[in-house]
């Protein structure tokens, strides 16, 4: 499975994912069709699916334009999203496995910035191969989705959940936040060596334009602060006594960072 990182509108990334031997592509989170359709056009191959994460205009923004042009795509979101999703023809739930070429994903429910929110994790193929996770607004390079309809509770769950998976993960988020989230990280994790380091080559990487997605998930899980509830320094700063009040204490000094 090829994976090709198209950005969109300001700062949003559309993933395509292109199985070359059976010569298909689906997509995750088309925010605009007309990019979709030009790298289809140039792959020369149809889209049989759809991947939404959640119901916000900018991940399903282009779901009715693709199936004007491939109306045998199928549109998948998660089940609680249930009429919000245009198109959408499977209501995916926890542990549900979807498949595209020779993957198969399985579907992690992380309701927290709305509460239909889905990811889907593709295991690797072959040992020391990574995974991809395709997490939307979810889990981000460096920090974490906004609070829109769940609790800090249902979040930590959630970004539980993922911090859960192997270290060796491509983690495929849908904004280019990291150099932005690494600022804020670096002001209540400030003695971390490895994130004064990644926030470093982010910079570079941003002052030349280059995207930071896909991220690593070990990379998240020693440097993402949202990620870190359980770390000594990280929980002191915030004067927190358990992981739901460091983590709703984090997302509201992030709020107004
Ligand atoms: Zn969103
Ligand atoms: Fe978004």
């Amino acid at each position: 499975m090829q994976v090709y990182r198209l950005p969109a509108l300001s700062d949003n990334y559309i993933f395509l994912l292109h199985d070359p031997m059976q010569h298909i592509a689906a997509v995750v989170d088309p925010a605009e069709a007309d990019l979709v359709l030009q790298q289809l056009a140039a792959l020369d191959a149809p889209l049989v699916a759809i991947f939404n994460t959640h119901h916000h205009a900018d991940h399903v923004g282009g779901n009715l334009k693709l199936l004007q042009r491939f109306p045998n795509a199928v549109v998948y979101g998660g089940a609680e999203d249930r009429g919000r999703i245009p198109g959408q023809q499977v209501f995916l739930q926890a542990g549900d496995r979807v498949s595209f070429g020779d993957r198969e994903a399985t579907v992690l429910f992380v309701p927290g910035h709305t509460r239909a929110h889905i990811a889907y994790y593709f295991p690797p193929i072959a040992a020391h191969t990574p995974g991809d996770l395709f997490c939307g607004d979810t889990l981000f390079a460096g920090g974490c989705g906004r609070l829109f309809e769940g609790t800090p509770a249902q979040m930590v769950d959630s970004l539980g959940q993922l911090r859960a998976l192997p270290d060796n993960t491509n983690v495929w988020c849908a904004h280019e936040y990291t150099q932005k989230n690494l600022e804020f990280a670096l002001t209540v994790d400030s003695t971390n060596v490895d994130l004064q380091q990644r926030l470093a080559t982010v910079k570079a990487a941003r002052s030349r334009n280059e995207a930071t997605i896909p991220s690593n998930l070990g990379v998240e899980k020693q440097t993402n602060p949202f990620l870190r509830w359980d770390d000594q320094g990280v929980r002191s700063t915030v004067e927190a006594e358990n992981a739901v009040q460091a983590f709703a204490r984090l997302r509201g000094m992030k709020d107004r960072f």
